[in-house]
């Protein structure tokens, strides 16, 4: 294979040398990691880390140590272009790089928002340690914030903001709440426990602009005439994945780099992985790109065994989580194109599951405050495997029967 130079130190990235170590590459692996972080862990930034008082090396994979253990030559800098003919990675420094083998891991970054005073300082995003950190120092009891977006990140943000005794309103575009990736069932719980908490969520509406007076944020106004006044504006509005670098070297990208089932680009010496990969899926049948801690490690491990001897197709099961206040939600497989849903356990106790079938085929499960049965979903879907909608409808049906 020769040299593997990763760009990208995020969750993918760091994944990968690690587990090509583990599995005893011995050549060398270049990390080029942009943030001037060690690789740490996302999910944190909008939950513990932003509640918490813990310091960055709490999200830290792995201390500095390990990549000088495990020779992973850790980089600082940013991948600025490709020489897929010289297998040259130039780097922003001016250095260059050779590789036998390379991997985009670049994740994705924010969408921005594009309305009147969106570039004032107080208008916020959240995806790398320094916003998050930003964030944490700026936030304080009795602000008023408004977050733009009601999908996980929002939501995570508005808990937090809403627990450390800030003012939060949530404006969302859609009729519902996380309304592309979960059910009604779970939107309309998750819903109901933010306002419960104090949360108002504005829904089907748009922020049309942020008002300012001398440059300070005072609120925003809505496409339906409302004006809400703010001291703070949080955005979470989506994620564009970073192709720049690969479709400026000449491989084909669309909403992702293209890979195959291997994760392999047009070009057999280049791979790509995590948030950045729109990948066949062999599990699926098509093109899916996702953005999971899940999906990022399991293509991390898929490319280091490829690397080192053992291809094989990529066909992780996808799972996911989010904790929001109080309420850990949990997912199962892919629930996109279900015509049923099935409620096991107890909505009013705050904790129950969505069954999301396919005529009588099992797609997925996500899981409000149950931890066991999301756990049989990952068990029962990774292995193929369905349990009929009346008996995941009837609560004495043990669950356990069906993974024997
Ligand atoms: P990233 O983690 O984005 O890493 C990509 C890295 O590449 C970045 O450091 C970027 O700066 C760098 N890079 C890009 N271009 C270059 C270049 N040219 N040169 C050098 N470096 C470059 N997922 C879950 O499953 N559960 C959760 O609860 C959850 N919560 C989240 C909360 C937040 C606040 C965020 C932002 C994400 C959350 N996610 C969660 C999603 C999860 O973190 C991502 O799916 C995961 O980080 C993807 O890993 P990645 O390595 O593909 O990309």
């Amino acid at each position: 294979t020769g040299s593997v130079i990763i760009v990208g130190a995020g969750h993918a990235g760091f994944q990968l040398a690690a587990s090509l170590r583990q599995a005893g590459f011995a050549e060398r692996i270049a990390l080029i990691n942009d943030e001037g972080h060690l690789p740490y862990q996302r999910p944190p930034l909008s939950k513990a880390y932003l509640k918490g008082t813990g310091g960055p090396e709490s999200l830290m994979f792995r201390p500095d140590k390990f990549y000088q253990d495990n020779k992973i030559e850790l980089i600082t800098d940013r991948a600025h272009a490709i020489d897929r003919n010289a297998r040259k990675v130039a780097l922003a420094s001016g250095a260059s790089l050779d590789y036998g083998h390379l991997v985009f891991a670049t994740g994705a970054r924010n969408r921005l928002l594009d309305i009147p005073n969106a570039k004032l300082d107080a208008v916020r995003y959240l995806r790398i340690l320094d916003e998050s950190q930003a964030l944490r120092d700026l936030i304080a009891p009795g602000m008023r914030v408004v977050v733009i977006g009601a999908g996980f990140i929002g939501l995570e943000f508005a808990a937090t903001a809403r627990a450390k005794g800030l003012e939060v309103d949530v404006v969302e575009l859609a009729s519902r709440v996380m309304a592309r990736a979960v059910t009604a069932e779970i939107s309309e719980f998750s819903q109901s426990r933010h306002s419960a908490a104090g949360i108002r969520i504005h829904l089907g509406v748009q922020v049309t602009a942020i008002e300012a007076d001398g440059g300070k944020v005072t609120g925003v106004s809505l496409s339906n005439g409302t004006h809400i006044p703010a001291d703070l504006v949080v955005v979470g509005v989506g994620v564009l994945p970073n192709v720049e670098l690969a479709a400026e070297a000449g491989l084909p990208v669309a909403s992702g780099i293209i890979v195959d089932e291997h994760l392999l680009t047009a070009d057999p010496n280049v791979s790509a992985i995590g948030d950045c990969a729109l990948y066949t899926s062999k599990r699926f049948g098509g093109s899916l790109r996702l953005e999971s801690v899940q999906n990022a490690t399991d293509h991390a491990r898929c490319v280091a065994s490829r690397l080192t001897g053992k291809t094989e197709v990529y066909d992780g099961l996808p799972w996911f989580w989010s904790d929001q206040g109080p309420d850990k939600l949990q997912m199962a497989g892919l629930t996109t194109g279900y015509d049923r849903v099935v409620v096991r356990g107890d909505r009013a106790q705050g904790a129950f599951s969505a069954f999301c079938y396919r005529g009588d085929k099992l797609l997925g499960i996500e899981s409000i405050n149950r931890a066991g049965d999301h756990m049989f979903g990952r068990r029962l879907l990774g292995a193929g495997g369905s349990i009929t909608p009346e008996q995941a409808a009837d609560a004495s049906f043990d669950l356990k029967s069906a993974l024997a």
